[in-house]
């Protein structure tokens, strides 16, 4: 689930790998390790708990020269986070073997290993991996049919990467459920997990496929489909900018990502929309037709993604006339669900490669919907490779474990999406004229917005010694406090709730006392009266209460009540605007804690595990 860089060239590559992980290390991870085999069929390895830089300094007081190498970031999911269990594992001193991802029969493997006598010193499901092929190995075959075995055997996901000694040339990679891609050098040859880890050293990728298996070696990379037969994988040239893992003025990517929603938001805008209008196929070729005949749309994502889709609700619900239902993509693969006539499923991933939502993608190609649409950012993700119709959303590279700008231009693409589907169900050309001239106000209400920067950073003083806070909002503002209270549990870790204003009589009411700060996201709607109610409520029971209100909402600041006053939002879009104080809230609280704001604890990037 977390970071893979390997290598096969002449010059000595411990330094190209611990790049590599670096510029994966936004992902999140507990430990990190280096295997490298010299051209004598030496194997050293080196791991540390912890950060990159721990695994720097032991390479620095121990300088492993070699041309062939495996490194990776570790996301604990079988055993706890320590150097024992930190990847490369290693089978007699000969195999080493990185793996991202879970391998759900490993018990079984594991049982039959030890008595056939190897040794277990991890308490991981990879170490079965290296023992396998080490055991495989000892019919003669090379080290690829021995990782194709392997992989007719192991059930679950991966993404690995194998190294024998005896064989310094080469590495042996393989692909079921989690990411690889291989980089082409001259006279070298790399694969990541992330293309982003290879940029300082090649520009050429190919992606591998589902059940695929590679050689790599330093002039020639061969590529084989499940069954073993020889497949090509186009190479493309990619564009992405070298520097796109650097936080640039910025303490922290989150802050950068906050900062650059404007220019997010306009890119995601730009050449889809003209005249009032979004234009025919956005969401793909001969999306437009299709697009006339939906009469359904299912959602399926998780965490961020999930919240954006649950505000989209209220807007194809509203403005389309379409019945929509949202769900958490873990909870629908495994549910029987009904499916509407013409129902189109939209899968919402910042990486195209949440475990979960793929699954669901999967599972619904056997259900009957009449297409489905990825919103997606990673150009060659599994979503959009497998969905009927990609929507790229341009966002940038996002590094910040916790989503900011991911989620306010999916916000942004739903809405064009409501656009383009409303047109066919009654939309007018005029409101459709007033959502785009909304839209593309957006990047200056939102720079507007982030002017309040300071205002929210003396606020968050506030919260640095609570352990509880609640969000509330109402209509399509209550999915940005839901996504609100994510930001701040998961960067500042206060434990955080978000409630639809509307029910907290029927229970959170209880809580509330000085010690639970109150957020409330309260734009100029028809619904303010009754949120200026359910603050009342608050108020009366003792509460202190945070307003993001509009300028002309007239909440007044006071004792108990801090009121800060964002610009005025045509309200339907009001909630991609009312997201970012939230944002920046949860970002100060969390630089005051000292908390790692980019890699949260226990947090990984792009969930690819199950
Ligand atoms: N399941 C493996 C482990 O716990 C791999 C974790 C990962 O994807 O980083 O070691």
């Amino acid at each position: 689930m977390c970071g893979i860089v390997g290598a096969v060239a002449q010059r000595d590559v411990a330094d190209i790998l611990v790049e590599g992980l670096r510029r994966l290390e936004y992902r999140g991870y507990d430990s990190a390790g280096i295997a490298i085999v010299n051209s004598e069929g030496a194997l050293t390895r080196v791991r540390r708990l912890g950060k990159v830089q721990a695994l720097e300094e032991a390479l620095n007081t121990q300088f492993v020269a070699g041309g062939t190498g495996i490194a990776h970031t570790r996301w604990a999911t079988h055993g706890e986070p320590s150097e024992i269990n930190a990847h490369p594992h290693v089978s007699c001193e000969t195999i080493a073997v990185v793996h991202n991802g879970i391998i759900e029969n490993y018990r079984v493997i594991r049982d039959a290993l030890i008595q056939k006598g190897y040794l277990f010193e991890s308490a991981t499901d990879t170490e079965v991996i290296a023992h396998l092929i080490h055991d495989l190995l000892k019919a003669d075959i090379s080290l690829r049919e021995a990782v194709q075995l392997a992989s007719q055997q192991l059930e679950g996901a991966y993404g690995m990467a194998i190294m024998d000694k005896r064989q310094p040339d080469r590495i042996v990679v393989a692909r079921s459920g989690s990411p690889l891609v291989i980089g082409y050098g001259l006279g070298e040859n790399f694969v990541a997990s992330d293309q982003l880890a290879l940029l300082p050293v090649t520009r050429r990728f190919a992606f591998l496929e589902e059940g695929d298996i590679a050689e790599i070696t330093r002039h020639r990379v061969q590529v084989f489909d499940r069954e073993g037969q020889p497949v090509e994988r186009a190479i493309s040239e990619s564009n992405a900018s070298h520097d796109s893992g650097d936080k640039g003025p910025y303490k922290h990517f989150m802050a950068k990502e906050i900062y650059e929603q404007p220019m997010a938001l306009q890119r995601t805008m730009e050449g889809r929309i003209q005249s009032g209008h979004v234009l025919d196929d956005v969401f793909g070729t001969g999306s437009a037709d299709l697009l006339a005949h939906v009469e359904h749309i299912q959602i399926v994502a998780c965490g961020t993604s999930y919240n954006a889709g649950m505000v989209s609700r209220y807007w194809f619900e509203a403005l389309a006339d379409l019945s929509c239902n949202v769900e958490i993509a873990s909870e629908f693969r495994y549910r029987k669900s009904f499916v509407p006539r013409n129902s189109l499923l939209v899968t919402l991933s910042q990486s195209g490669e949440t475990a979960d939502t793929l699954a669901a993608l999967r599972l619904a190609k056997e259900m009957g919907y009449m297409s489905s649409l990825t919103i997606c950012n990673v150009e060659g993700s599994s979503l959009v490779r497998e969905s009927d119709m990609a929507y790229m959303m341009k966002a940038g590279p996002e590094i910040g474990v916790a989503s900011t700008k991911a989620f306010t231009v999916q916000l942004t693409a739903l809405m064009m999406l409501v656009v383009a589907i409303g047109r066919h169900r009654g939309l007018s050309d005029e409101k459709q004229q007033q959502i785009i001239s909304g839209l593309l106000a957006l990047p200056a209400k939102i720079t507007q917005t982030l002017m309040l920067d300071k205002e929210i950073e003396q606020l968050a003083e506030d919260f640095s010694d609570k352990q509880h806070s609640l969000f509330l909002g109402r209509g399509s503002q209550y999915p940005i406090a839901l996504e609100g209270a994510l930001k701040m549990k998961e960067i500042s870790y206060i434990h955080a709730e978000a409630y639809a204003a509307g029910e907290l009589k029927h229970g959170p009411l209880a809580l509330i006392d000085a010690e639970m700060p109150i957020i409330v996201v309260a734009p100029n709607n028809e619904l303010l009266e009754k949120l200026k109610s359910n603050v009342e409520e608050v108020r009366a029971r003792g509460g202190l209460l945070y307003v993001f209100a509009d300028k002309d909402a007239n909440f007044k600041s006071d004792d108990t009540m801090k009121v800060m006053d964002l610009p005025h939002v045509d309200e339907l879009l009001a909630p991609i605007v009312y997201t970012v104080p939230t944002q920046l809230l949860a970002y100060h609280v969390a630089l005051i804690r000292g908390t790692d704001v980019d890699q949260p604890r226990n947090l990984a990037k792009s969930v690819t595990v199950e």
